[in-house]
């Protein structure tokens, strides 16, 4: 194997330190051209990455005080404004800026390694626009839009701390909530539930009515309240959903949980007669 010494190297006018130096020139031009191309792409990860690797190398060059380019600093910090924005959007739905299913997916995996097995308490509330085919059909398709655009600012209000709303597909949404208990849950998604359906939407068409169907699965939720083993995420989506059909067999416009071993219906509606148990799956 050859080996290129710096003792024995060609003497001229290129000595070892110029030629490192117009390569590491020739490197930062490189991946600035490389970052470019790509950002015209609009593939930001990759762009900014390259930006990254100019900078770096721009810096490895200066013994005392790093001098960045003023230019290479401006677009750096554009391609990671760019970048943390479009990574925002990935995560949102775009009809109604709540986020999206990937986001949700992300988060309950994120929740279910981050925690211990002392701090149970996730709440998963899926939640169902009543009727929404016929708001459809009656009002037109835009205005069941805004419908959907409106129902996500209400449930989005007073979430707590850690909560979330996210749009699991078509007029279903989610919220969850971390470390809460059945009581503060129930609290939650009942009041969504009435916001909904008090809220004045005579003023988007006359004669509109809208109201949701919520499936609530507490982890803490079990016939000893003191067992709060916790459960996997997508279990809990499936109670959520057997709850979901709970509620709207019980005659839609409420929430259905489960506590003490039994179904029940939060507020007003805990009155109502023939609960439907048949599909609560998961327990
Ligand atoms: P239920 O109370 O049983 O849930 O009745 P529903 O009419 O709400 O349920 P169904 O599944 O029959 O209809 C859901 C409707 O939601 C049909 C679909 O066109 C509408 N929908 C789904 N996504 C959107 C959307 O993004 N915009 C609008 N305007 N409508 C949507
Ligand atoms: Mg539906
Ligand atoms: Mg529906």
């Amino acid at each position: 194997m050859t080996a290129l010494r710096p003792d024995v190297a060609e003497p001229d006018r290129d000595g070892p330190a110029d030629v490192a130096q117009a390569e590491g020139n020739g490197l930062v031009q490189l991946h600035e051209s490389i970052a470019t191309l790509l950002a015209s792409r609009g593939q930001w990860r990759q762009a900014y990455q390259h930006l990254r690797s100019a900078f770096d190398l721009a810096c490895a060059d200066q013994d005392e005080q790093p001098k960045i380019p003023e230019q290479l600093r401006r677009e750096v910090d554009r391609l990671r404004r760019e970048h943390a924005e479009a990574r925002e959007q990935s995560l949102r739905d775009s009809l109604t800026d709540s986020y999206n299913r990937r986001y949700l997916d992300q988060r309950l995996v994120d929740l279910e390694s981050g925690r211990g097995a002392s701090t149970p308490g996730l709440a998963i509330a899926l939640i169902d626009l009543d009727w929404f085919k016929q708001v459809n059909d009656t009002f037109g398709h835009l205005l069941g839009d805004r419908v959907l655009q409106r129902v996500v600012e209400l449930l989005q209000e007073d979430l707590p701390k850690g909560g979330f709303c996210a749009r699991y597909g078509g007029e279903e949404f989610v919220l969850v909530l971390p470390e809460v208990d059945v009581t503060t849950a129930v609290e939650i998604a009942e009041a969504a539930r009435l916001r909904v359906e008090r809220h004045a939407w005579q003023s988007l068409a006359p004669g509109l009515r809208v109201t949701v169907s919520v499936g609530l699965a507490c982890e803490s939720d079990g016939e000893d309240p003191a067992a709060r083993a916790p459960v996997a995420p997508e279990q809990q989506l499936l109670r959520a959903d057997s709850l979901l059909y709970t509620a709207k067999q019980s005659g839609r416009n409420a929430v259905a949980y489960r506590e003490g071993g039994r179904v029940r219906l939060a507020g007003a509606a805990s009155g109502r007669r023939g609960i439907a148990e048949s599909r609560v799956a998961g327990y």
